[in-house]
């Protein structure tokens, strides 16, 4: 059917029904998942939804989850048993489970045995089909599925942003790494690039209506570009970003030190709207353990690169993700991890338990230790990074920097992060949310730096 007739379908039930048709959107996991959550948002709302955060009051409900941990999952499935009252009040109510999560096979299996309520499994890369779904929903079937992860999602699917002044915009989906310990590839497919025009006119667009943060999206951007028909790649697509006129800053996740270049690190440099910032995640500081994950680059390799952006700019700053307690890390292994956040002075670090997932090589691993090493490790490195951090912090003392305002606090403190993408907080009026402002740093608590308005 074709999608205008399946939308005048569909208006037509929600017309039909005797209050407004409300829709809630409620999104898990990585900053992927968030993205693909305000293009459901989008759909919903087009087919003439008012969209809600209340599932209670809602006529469809989509939980959009994350299958990376195992932990995060179980977290959703607690969830899902939480909305079977509502459907127990209203049985016409559509609820739904898409995202990642969704992609897995046990996951699906589980869900028609024994949550009857979910009518609609929607997998990442289903989601245009989501109004075909609910139409049949509308006529009488009483479940749907989806599944398919191999093509780009339509450019010119509706998008609800969930800011003002930050905008996530996906240059790539997928991923060809196979880390030992990931499910992603399983439940994202391989690697598609969008085309750079595509891209650049999304840019524009968001720029030129205000956007002040460009979030680009990948699991590897580093390899975003290698598919197209025109190969290009992402230091190429960062210098025609950067192009683009107004005040804004352009920020970017995740990059797989692997291909990180120093080429990347120039291009970031000379620009003059991209951030000073790079999230390389490491995963482990033991050269033997990133072999056993499949992560094809030695810590030489990686400190190398750390070393050349640095030289050039001392305030260049670094964030990690760290896994603690891959099934054969070792006492001596996780020591390398700690020597190594000591040698390269991170911002940030995002550190994860290991969790295996079904289907990747590294869930057929014996662990050799046991849960209480594993979470004496991450206390341990946890400490070590808050030692390190308000040291570090503490080279941006008296700088003045541009700071992004994005949120107050109760106490009417205000936060944002500049340049180098460390979180500044300040005191200044709740108008300058979303506003780029001029702060020198008089101050480093923890992990965040703390500074006074200048001026104009
Ligand atoms: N593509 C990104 C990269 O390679 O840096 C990472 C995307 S993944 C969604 C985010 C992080 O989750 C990874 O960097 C890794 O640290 C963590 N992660 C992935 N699988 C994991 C697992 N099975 N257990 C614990 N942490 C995991
Ligand atoms: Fe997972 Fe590795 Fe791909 Fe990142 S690069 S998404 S960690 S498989």
């Amino acid at each position: 059917m074709e999608a205008m007739t399946i939308r005048r379908k569909i208006r037509s039930y929600l017309e039909a029904m005797p209050h407004t048709p409300k829709a809630c959107v409620q999104s898990f996991g990585c900053q992927l998942n968030f993205c693909d959550g305000e293009k459901y948002k989008g759909v919903l709302q087009d087919l003439g939804y008012q969209l809600t955060d209340i599932p209670e009051e809602a006529d469809v409900i989509l939980l959009n989850a994350c299958a990376v941990r195992a932990h995060a999952e179980s977290r959703i499935w607690g969830r899902i048993g939480s909305l079977k009252p509502i459907w127990e009040k209203n049985p016409n109510v559509i609820i739904g489970l898409c995202g990642c999560m969704a992609e897995e096979q046990e996951v699906r299996t589980l869900l028609r045995k024994s949550y009857p309520f979910v009518k609609l499994v929607l997998g990442s890369g289903a989601m245009e089909s989501l109004p075909d779904h609910l139409l049949a929903l509308f006529e009488g079937e009483s479940h749907r599925e989806a599944v398919e992860f191999g093509r780009l999602p339509d450019e010119s699917l509706p998008t609800v942003r969930d800011s003002r002044f930050q905008a996530s915009v996906p240059v790539m989906y997928g991923c060809n790494n196979f880390c030992t310990y990931c499910i992603v590839p399983y439940v994202r497919g391989r690697e598609r690039s969008r085309t750079p025009n595509a891209i650049e006119a999304e840019v524009r667009e968001l720029v030129a209506s205000g956007y002040k943060e460009i979030l680009l999206l990948g699991q590897n951007v580093n390899s975003y570009g290698k598919d197209l028909s025109e190969p290009m790649d992402f230091p190429d697509l960062l210098r025609r970003l950067d192009t683009i006129p107004g005040e804004y800053v352009i920020r970017f996740m995740s990059s797989h030190p692997k291909d990180a270049t120093r080429e990347l690190i120039d291009v970031m440099l000379a620009s003059n709207h991209i951030e000073w910032h790079l999230h390389l995640p490491v995963q482990s500081g033991s050269n033997r353990v990133l072999q056993e994950m499949n992560r094809p680059y030695t810590i030489e390799q990686y400190l190398n690169l750390i070393a050349y952006a640095r030289k050039q700019a001392p305030l260049f700053s670094f964030s990690s993700d760290l896994i603690v307690g891959f099934p054969t890390e070792t006492e001596e292994d996780f020591q390398k991890t700690l020597d190594l956040i000591e040698t390269v002075r991170y911002d940030n670090l995002y550190t994860f338990i290991y969790s295996p997932r079904p289907g990747t090589k590294a869930a057929a691993l014996p662990q050799i230790s046991t849960p209480e090493t594993i979470s004496e490790r991450m206390q341990r490195l946890l400490a070590k990074q808050r030692e390190l951090t308000e040291a570090y912090n503490a080279r941006f003392l008296g700088k003045t920097c541009k700071v992004l305002v994005e949120r107050q606090n109760e106490a009417g403190l205000l936060f944002g992060k500049n340049r180098e993408g460390l979180h500044v907080e300040l005191t200044g009026d709740a108008a300058l949310i979303g506003k780029m402002v001029a702060v020198r740093i008089d101050g480093v608590k923890n992990w965040a730096l703390q500074g006074t308005l200048e001026s104009e």
